[in-house]
């Protein structure tokens, strides 16, 4: 039987479990992300590689010790280096003795129906749009509900209530199969959240909007749970890097690109891999709505980023907005992250008091 593993991205597993086993697979979740599957990576991958591939080699190695037989990998074709990610992981894991089926996502995928039929076997069509739709509700009402949390984290009335509601919405949506009780745990566990808020703190509130790379903005191991760390200091945060997004640009849903590029159109008018335009038109973005500063994230030496990281300055200048940039490795330690945080909310903040925003409502932080 085929037994189906995939990398681990954030909360995209359950989406992705939820697809495969509809489709009548044997599905294999990598562990969760932890110290064992980082040095696993470390270990095995290329130096030079980016966090992500080393990583997701980690989760590999975990999932096939757990019997996966088949690794559904995305691919790519873009200036980045994420196209030879799945041949390089599939040659280390071959060279390690590994006997394994590795399953290529290419971008072109959704219009080559034989490589589809290749894939999935005797699977029917109407089975696999049940499953394609049952995944993508669950990514989007999830991102829908994540969302509230990092806009509500830093007003809540007891401490760490919000994330165990969020906890306990992914234990019950990774359980259910119906659209309508996937809408309905939504709908409750927006109320639940909503509920649990001081909202006329919102005021006092630096908001952060993230941008960066995606693998690094979704998942809090390699982020070190910046998301959290922000809200526990008081900071309302926006992104627009969810997988939903992704998945909506790649199925040509919205116009959400449309504005990000007309955006950036004045620091970088090309596409350089990865999210490095995204980074440029939603630092902008966030300047013009009036966010208080922004935070980039990256894996240390990824191209598309380091591109962004050179305009930056000149974006932060013009529109206005102070701008961090993080970039990540598998030395970057608790400790000196959170110092550099606390860092830039405490000169936002200053900011945002001298430039009289917190007076003009009222709010005396002397
Ligand atoms: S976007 Fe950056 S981190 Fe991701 S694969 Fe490309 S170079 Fe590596």
């Amino acid at each position: 039987m085929k037994k189906i593993t995939f990398p681990q991205m954030g909360d995209m597993k359950i989406g992705l479990k939820a697809l495969f086993a509809e489709l009548g697979f044997e599905v294999v979740v990598p562990p969760k992300i932890s110290k064992k599957t980082l040095d696993l990576g470390v270990k095995y991958g290329p130096e030079f590689a980016c966090l992500p591939l080393k990583i997701n080699l980690g989760n590999f190695i975990e999932a096939l010790e757990k019997g996966a037989n088949v690794i559904v990998m995305g691919g790519g074709c873009g200036p980045c280096r994420f196209g030879y990610y799945a041949e390089v992981q599939r040659a280390i894991l071959e060279d390690l003795g590994y006997c394994f089926e590795m399953i290529v996502l290419e971008p072109n995928l959704l219009r080559d129906y034989q490589h589809i039929k290749k894939i999935l076997g005797n699977v029917s069509l109407k089975r696999l749009y049940n499953g394609l739709k049952l995944a993508l509700y669950k990514i989007y009402m999830i991102d829908n509900i994540y969302k509230l949390v990092l806009a509500t984290r830093a007003l809540e009335k007891k401490k760490g209530e919000i994330d165990s509601l969020y906890s306990s919405f992914l234990k019950k949506i990774d359980q259910v199969s119906s659209l309508k009780k996937i809408k309905a745990l939504k709908d409750e566990y927006q109320n639940k959240i909503k509920e649990n808020i001081n909202d006329y703190q919102r005021d006092e509130r630096l908001i952060i909007g993230i941008v960066g790379e995606i693998y690094l903005v979704l998942e809090p191991f390699v982020n070190l749970n910046i998301e959290e760390k922000l809200g526990e200091l008081g900071v309302i945060v926006k992104r627009d890097i969810y997988m939903s997004s992704w998945l909506s640009h790649f199925l040509h849903l919205g116009n959400e690109m449309r504005q990000i590029k007309k955006a950036a159109e004045d620091y970088l008018d090309s596409f350089v891999g990865g999210h490095g335009l995204d980074s440029i038109g939603n630092t902008v973005r966030y300047a013009r709505v009036g966010y208080d500063g922004v935070i980039q994230l990256a894996p240390f030496t990824c191209m598309p980023e380091i591109i962004s990281q050179t305009i930056l300055p000149s974006v932060s200048k013009k529109e206005k907005i102070p701008v961090l940039s993080l970039f990540f490795d598998e030395h970057t330690g608790d400790a000196g992250l959170q110092t550099r945080i606390e860092a830039f909310v405490d000169l936002l903040m200053r900011k945002k008091i001298y430039d009289g925003k917190l007076l003009e409502k009222g709010i005396n932080y002397a």
